[in-house]
């Protein structure tokens, strides 16, 4: 049996596009393109000790090439170019085994005909070159490449999109977590700021979902908090305090965001387990999808499309999703941390969850790195399909339900 997942439609349920538009298109190259790839880069801080304890992209202190790229607002001088281009070239081989590697590798293959796993000083150059001649036209290049993988919708994280194109916007909870406390006093006065901004964010942008990505800040148990509990915090602090300063009123904001996605149907989108980038996060044991589970479940009303599978305790997602009506594994980002454990995981998936509830999503910061991570994620599915020796239809079915189908029912979206 040979499956083609190829022509598939897709729904891409994760992207963070916007932030390959922070560079002017007359700039964009291949160094950009890699800084874009905020894993690689973090991955690529992580082989050396002398990074330890910053951010790969830390604002003071960051690592060479983003020092030279931000200094020069993303224009360096022929000279820091190649700076750059030897800091990558000497570091990549040994990110050459990764599935962040492999997923760029096969996105500059099918998009720009560059076939290398390790690549040379005129390859990089040749590589370099093609990229600036394609960003001439960014935002026609960008639709062309989500054409290519048949992408029907992309999710855009987050707010409007910038561009035109098949995208549906997210917004993040954070943005009214992050508020001033303001002329907030009370419970009642929380209520109605929340709704005024959910209000706005559904008027204005007809967000397709909230995104929750609290546990890069905290631990991801929310407890639940009695009104005067939070009536005494809000009156406590300063008009200056943000509203997540204060741990009671956090949690009060998302059991409220969560009944409200409730009662509008509208699909709460949560990160879960390993998060991106190197040192000032959470740590991993309180960002785990069980932390979140009493959470989960008083809110039957609402649906959790929950993300990364709880890397690397996919084996908690995948649990949480067969137990749960509301809970749905959503496999975004899983594949280029470790395709190996995307495997194991999808495997475990399609033995233990509903197949209309598990999807896709590519968590890039670019469509060639969600290009390529689609390619590399429809490899391990049809891989795990085909050693599952079941009738070929079958195996069709499941792959439509997890490229496309499982997202359209959850997100109610036509895919034509
Ligand atoms: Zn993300």
């Amino acid at each position: 049996m040979e499956l083609d997942l190829h022509h598939l439609p897709v729904i891409d349920t994760h992207e963070h596009i916007e932030n390959v538009y922070c560079w002017r298109a007359e700039d964009m190259g291949l160094a950009h393109l890699l800084l874009e790839n905020h894993y690689l880069m973090a991955l690529l801080a992580a082989s050396d000790h002398k990074y330890a304890g910053r951010e790969w992209n830390d604002p003071t202190d960051p690592i060479e090439p983003v020092a030279f790229m931000r200094d020069a607002g993303g224009a360096p001088l022929e000279q820091e170019r190649e700076l750059i281009r030897d800091f990558f070239l000497e570091r990549l081989p040994l990110l050459s085994h990764t599935s962040d590697w492999k997923a760029m590798e096969l996105a500059f293959g099918e998009l720009y005909d560059v076939r290398c796993m390790l690549l040379t000083r005129r390859e990089w150059d040749d590589l370099d070159r093609r990229i600036r001649t394609r960003y001439a036209e960014r935002a026609e290049w960008h639709r062309d490449i989500f054409a290519l993988g048949n992408m029907k919708t992309v999710f855009w994280c987050y707010g409007a999109p910038q561009i035109d194109g098949p995208f549906r916007s997210v917004v993040s909870l954070g943005d009214f977590l992050g508020r001033k406390r303001g002329d907030i006093h009370d419970c009642d006065g929380l209520y109605e700021a929340f709704d005024s901004w959910l209000d706005s964010v559904c008027d204005e942008l007809d967000i397709i979902a909230l995104k929750m990505g609290s546990v890069y800040r905290r631990d991801g148990a929310i407890i639940v908090r009695s009104r005067q509990e939070v009536d005494a915090a809000l009156a406590e602090m300063a008009e200056g305090d943000t509203l997540m300063s204060s741990a009671a009123v956090d949690d009060f904001v998302h059991d409220l965001a969560a009944s409200r996605a409730g009662e509008r149907s509208l699909v709460i989108q949560v990160h879960t387990g390993y998060l991106a980038g190197n040192s000032f996060e959470n740590e991993l044991q309180k960002t785990y999808a069980a932390r979140m589970e009493p959470f989960f479940a008083r809110h039957s009303e609402a649906r959790f499309d929950v993300f990364h599978g709880s890397f690397p305790q996919w084996g908690e997602a995948v649990t949480l999703a067969r137990r749960y009506p509301n809970i749905y594994l959503n496999t975004c980002w899983v594949p280029s941390t470790s395709e190996s454990m995307a495997e194991a995981m999808l495997r475990a998936a399609l033995d233990a969850v509903p197949v209309n509830k598990i999807m896709w999503g590519g968590d890039a910061h670019s469509p060639e790195m969600a290009f390529g991570i689609l390619r590399l994620f429809e490899s391990v599915l049809k891989r795990v399909l085909e050693a599952r020796g079941e009738p070929t239809r079958m195996c069709s079915q499941a792959a439509d339900w997890i490229l496309w189908r499982s997202a359209a029912e959850l997100y109610s979206l036509d895919v034509t």
